[in-house]
C-alpha cells in the first residue's frame, strides 16, 4: 500500500509499463514527494521516461516564462515626435535670430531696410528648402543642423548689414 500523500498507483503507471504524465509533471514541478518510489526509480532507469521528463520540464519552464511575460508590463514604445517638430524648431530659431539681429537693424540697417528684408527673405527661403530635407532625417540631427545654420545665417546677416551701412555712409546715396 502507498501512503495517502503519494499518487495512487493507477495514476502513476500507464498500461504500457511506463509512468504517466502525471508523474512526469509532478517531477518537473519539483513535487517528487507525491510520486511513488517505484515510479521515481523507473524514470531514472528508463531512457524513454527520462526523455519524457526532460520534455515535460522544458514545457514547464516555457509555460512559466510565458506566464511571467504576460504578467510583466509591456515595454513602453518610444514615442516618436511628429515630423513637423523640426520646422517648428527652425521657426523658433529664426525668431531668436531675428530678436538678436533687431538692435543691429534698428541702429545700422534702417536706412537700407528693403535690402535687409530681401536678405531675410532669402535666408528664410533657404531655411524652408532645407527644412524639407532635414524633416526627413532624425529629429535630433535636424535640430542641431538647423540651429547651426540659423546661427551662421544670423552672423552673415549681421556682417552684411554692417558692410551695407558702411558703404552707405562712405559712398553716400
Ligand atoms: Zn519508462
Amino acid at each position: 500500500m502507498q501512503p495517502m500523500d503519494k499518487l495512487p498507483l493507477d495514476l502513476a503507471w500507464q498500461s504500457d509499463g511506463h509512468v504517466t504524465d502525471v508523474v512526469l509533471t509532478a517531477m518537473a514541478d519539483g513535487e517528487e514527494a507525491i510520486v511513488p518510489e517505484e515510479a521515481l526509480g523507473h524514470v531514472e532507469a528508463c531512457e524513454h521516461c527520462t526523455f519524457r521528463l526532460g520534455s515535460e520540464a522544458l514545457l514547464s519552464v516555457q509555460v512559466d516564462g510565458e506566464m511571467a511575460a504576460l504578467a510583466a508590463p509591456a515595454p513602453a514604445k518610444a514615442i516618436v515626435p511628429a515630423r513637423k517638430a523640426p520646422k517648428v524648431a527652425i521657426g523658433v530659431a529664426i525668431a531668436v535670430a531675428g530678436i538678436g539681429a533687431a538692435p543691429a537693424f534698428m541702429l545700422d540697417v534702417a536706412p537700407r531696410a528693403p535690402e535687409f528684408f530681401k536678405t531675410i527673405i532669402w535666408a528664410a527661403s533657404m531655411l524652408a528648402q532645407s527644412a524639407v530635407v532635414v524633416s526627413r532625417s532624425e529629429l535630433f540631427t535636424a535640430l542641431v543642423w538647423a540651429s547651426a545654420l540659423v546661427l551662421v545665417l544670423a552672423g552673415l546677416l549681421m556682417s552684411r548689414a554692417k558692410v551695407s551701412n558702411h558703404s552707405l555712409q562712405e559712398g553716400g546715396v
